[in-house]
């Protein structure tokens, strides 16, 4: 009897160690940016599969949601501003949808029909010249969510005005995440972390047993951390200046634009901001840049589950309400 309790132990051991959880990660380019993506399994064949999975499904929302893709359905919404409505895809119209509805409740801070001043704002290196008054004046006209018409019963989107035009730099990365994440975990995948350039979600635990982590780093000196936070379960989303931006007469112009004015927003070095799914804390964090600091944290401070912390121009730190509550533990 003994013997074949011990048989039995040892099997166990013998079992657990061939199925042993590790983590497997994978760093490409995709949407443009770089992709952090980690998977737990059981075997490098698994991992491998797995990350081939959430590869595939970021670059099938890039298929859709690109403006630089011609052939996408997101283009041709543009090539058809003041023209005809266009019929697309439920998952494109609600994501439409969904950003409306943020432009909403952010009072036109965030606003994917700020595409249009990136005729105006490029953020490439191939600007010389500070826009003028005039064309920022006429561009700015033609950004407005109001003008983005949804029929629900034809699935089709009509931007009004000729030479409107969305994109989703600031909610489609997240959205990716979310995606590649419940993808995996309707597949079986126990944990994983998708982190697409500082846009995140996550889910399960790390193969030892901790949460995974997240550093936010200092705007200052982009090489150190300055903390840590452990995360479980949800989005956490960090939009910065100090990647995207030009610079004038000594003036730090940022890639995101306050669709009210047509000017870059300014106060701000750097948001993070968590919320329980990717897409959502993306498009928050954007839209704290065009706020402001003060107007940013009231704002998040009404909004239930989701927190947020601010660096402002002057390296000054700002928590919502109930972000004590997470640990901070400053490295
Ligand atoms: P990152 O791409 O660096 O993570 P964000 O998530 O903040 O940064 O997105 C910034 C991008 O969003 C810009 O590059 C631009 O494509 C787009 N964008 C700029 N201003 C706005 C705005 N007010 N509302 C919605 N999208 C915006
Ligand atoms: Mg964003």
């Amino acid at each position: 009897m003994k013997k074949i309790v011990l048989l039995f132990i040892v099997g166990m051991m013998f079992s657990s160690a061939i199925a042993q959880d590790k983590k497997y990660d994978r760093v490409l380019k995709l949407m443009g940016s770089r992709f952090d993506i980690s998977v737990v399994a059981s075997s490098p064949e698994d991992g491998e599969k797995y990350l081939d999975l959430a590869i595939a499904e970021i670059s099938r929302i890039e298929k859709l949601i690109s403006s630089w893709d011609a052939n996408s359905q997101t283009s041709e919404i543009n090539r058809n501003a003041g023209i005809k409505p266009v019929k697309v895809d439920a998952e494109l119209f609600e994501l439409i949808q969904r950003a409306i509805q943020i432009s909403k409740i952010t009072e036109g801070a965030f606003d994917i029909s700020y595409a249009s001043m990136d005729k105006i704002w490029k953020f490439d290196g191939t600007m010389t010249e500070m826009p003028t008054e005039e064309e920022i004046k006429n561009s700015v006209q033609m950004v407005g969510f109001e003008n983005i018409v949804l029929d629900q019963n034809m699935h089709t989107v009509f931007l009004k005005l000729p030479g409107m035009k969305i994109g989703f730099g600031a909610i489609g990365k997240g959205y990716a995440a979310d995606k590649a994440k419940k993808l995996l975990q309707d597949t079986g995948v126990k944990a994983g972390l998708i982190n697409a350039s500082g846009d995140l979600n996550c889910w399960g635990k790390q193969p030892d047993g901790t949460s995974w982590k997240v550093g936010i780093t200092n705007p200052l000196n982009k090489d150190k951390l300055f903390s840590w936070f452990d995360i479980d379960n949800q989005g956490v989303v960090t939009s910065g200046n100090y990647e995207k931006y030009i610079e004038f007469n000594g003036k730090r112009y940022t890639h995101i634009i306050d669709p009210r004015t047509g000017y870059p927003a300014t106060g701000i070095i750097s948001v993070t901001v968590f919320a329980p799914k990717a897409e959502l804390a993306d498009a928050l964090a954007t839209s704290i840049f065009v706020m402001g600091t003060s107007v940013g944290i009231d704002f998040i401070d009404q909004l239930k589950g989701v927190e947020c912390i601010i660096i402002d121009d002057q390296n000054k730190m700002h928590y919502s309400k109930n972000i004590q509550a997470k640990s901070i533990n400053k490295s």
